[in-house]
C-alpha cells in the first residue's frame, strides 16, 4: 500500500479528490515530516486548474507546510526526532550559484524546485505537496517552528508571511515610515502587520468600503479608498513605500504619484503585464523605484518565523476539513476568507 493519503487535481477541469502516493526513501540529508497542517494558497488554485499551463496532472498542492519530524537522514545536523518545522514554497534548488549561496534559493539561477509540480534534481519526479500526511525534505528547506507560535496560524508565514517581510525588510522599511499596503487578501493583513511591527505608520488601499473597519481591526493607521479620486490626490507624495499584493492587472500610476521622490513600489501579487501602461515620468521624475519580489530565501524564511515568535504575530486563519476543499476553493475565488484557509490534517488521516 502506498506510505502517503493525499487530495489532488486528477485533471485541470477536475475537483480535487484522495490520491496515494509514495513518497521516496530518505536521502541521508532528508527531514521525515508528519503533516499537521497546510495552509491554502491562491497558487494552489492556479495550479489545480491548470491556469498557467504548466501543471503535471495529477498535482497535490500545498506549500504552506507545518509538522513534526518523524526520521532523520543520517547527514541531518539541525532537527531531531519531534521538532515542529515547516517546510514553504521550495525544497531544492542548485545550492551552489552565486544566489543559493546569498541563501537566496528563490533566485536560484536554475531555477528552485517546487513544493509540488517541481520536477526533483535527483530522480526527475515530479514533486507533491502538503495537502498530504506527509512529506521527505532535505534539511536545508526545512524551517524549525519557535515553541511560543501556534502551529496552525503559523502555516501561512511560510508563503504569504514571507512573501510581504522579505520586501519590507530588504528596502530597509523602519520606524517612522510611511508605507502603504494595495490590497486586504492573505498577503495585504500579513503585510499590514509586518510594517506596524517595524514601526511604520501604515495605510490600507482598498476598493471597497467595506474593509475600512476591518482594515482598521488589523492595525492600519489609515484607510484610503482607491477608488476615490478625492483621496488617491490627496495621498501624493506621501508614502516611503507601497507593498502592492494585488494580483490582477491594475493601473499603477495613481499609487506612483502617491510615492515620495526616493520612493519605492514593490508588487508581489502580479505576474502579467501591466496595464494601463505605466507613466514612466512618474519614476523619472522624482526617482521612484518600481520592483518586485518572490517569497524569500531559507535563512529568512527562518527569520520570518522568528520575527513574529517576538512580535507575537500570526495569520488570522479559518481552519479546514480536506473534505471540503473544493468549497473552499470556491470561496477563495470569491475572496470570502479571513484570511487563510488552513488544512487541519487529522481530517485526513480520518478521512
Ligand atoms: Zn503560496
Ligand atoms: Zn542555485
Amino acid at each position: 500500500m502506498a506510505n502517503t493519503k493525499a487530495y489532488a487535481a486528477k485533471s485541470a477541469g477536475s475537483k480535487l479528490a484522495p490520491f496515494s502516493f509514495d513518497r521516496r526513501e530518505p536521502r541521508p540529508d532528508d527531514v521525515s515530516i508528519e503533516i499537521d497542517y497546510c495552509g491554502v494558497c491562491h497558487t494552489d488554485i492556479h495550479f489545480a486548474q491548470n491556469d498557467w499551463g504548466m501543471t503535471e496532472f495529477p498535482v497535490v498542492p500545498g506549500h504552506e507546510i507545518i509538522g513534526r519530524v518523524t526520521a532523520i537522514g543520517r547527514d541531518v545536523t539541525r532537527y531531531k526526532v519531534g521538532d515542529t518545522v515547516g517546510v514553504g514554497c521550495m525544497v531544492d534548488s542548485c545550492r551552489s550559484c552565486s544566489a543559493c549561496e546569498s541563501g537566496l534559493e528563490q533566485y536560484c539561477l536554475e531555477g528552485m524546485t517546487g513544493t509540488y509540480n517541481g520536477e526533483d534534481r535527483h530522480d526527475g519526479s515530479i514533486t507533491y505537496g502538503g495537502y498530504s500526511d506527509n512529506v521527505v525534505v532535505s534539511e536545508r528547506f526545512v524551517v524549525k517552528v519557535p515553541e511560543k507560535l501556534d502551529p496552525a496560524s503559523t502555516a501561512p508565514i511560510l508563503c504569504a508571511g514571507i512573501t510581504t517581510y522579505s520586501p519590507l525588510r530588504h528596502y530597509g522599511v523602519k520606524a517612522g515610515d510611511k508605507v502603504g499596503v494595495i490590497g486586504m487578501g492573505g498577503l495585504g493583513h500579513m503585510g499590514v502587520k509586518f510594517a506596524k511591527a517595524l514601526g511604520a505608520e501604515v495605510t490600507i488601499f482598498t476598493r471597497s468600503e467595506a474593509k475600512v473597519s476591518e482594515a482598521k481591526k488589523q492595525g492600519a493607521d489609515h484607510v484610503i479608498i482607491s477608488t476615490d479620486e478625492n483621496q488617491m490626490e490627496a495621498a501624493a507624495e506621501a508614502f516611503d513605500f507601497m507593498l502592492d499584493t494585488v494580483p490582477v492587472q491594475h493601473d499603477l500610476n495613481p499609487y506612483l504619484n502617491c510615492l515620495k521622490y526616493d520612493g519605492t513600489h514593490i508588487l508581489v501579487g502580479l505576474l502579467e503585464p501591466v496595464d494601463p501602461a505605466l507613466q514612466a515620468g512618474a519614476l523619472v521624475m522624482k526617482r521612484r523605484v518600481l520592483g518586485g519580489s518572490l517569497i524569500g530565501g531559507m535563512p529568512e524564511t527562518q527569520e520570518v518565523l522568528d520575527f513574529c515568535a517576538e512580535h507575537d504575530i500570526t495569520c488570522d486563519v479559518e481552519m479546514l476539513d480536506i473534505n471540503n476543499i473544493n468549497e473552499a476553493y470556491e470561496r477563495m475565488k470569491k475572496g470570502d476568507v479571513k484570511y487563510r484557509f488552513v488544512i487541519d490534517m487529522k481530517t485526513l488521516k480520518a478521512a
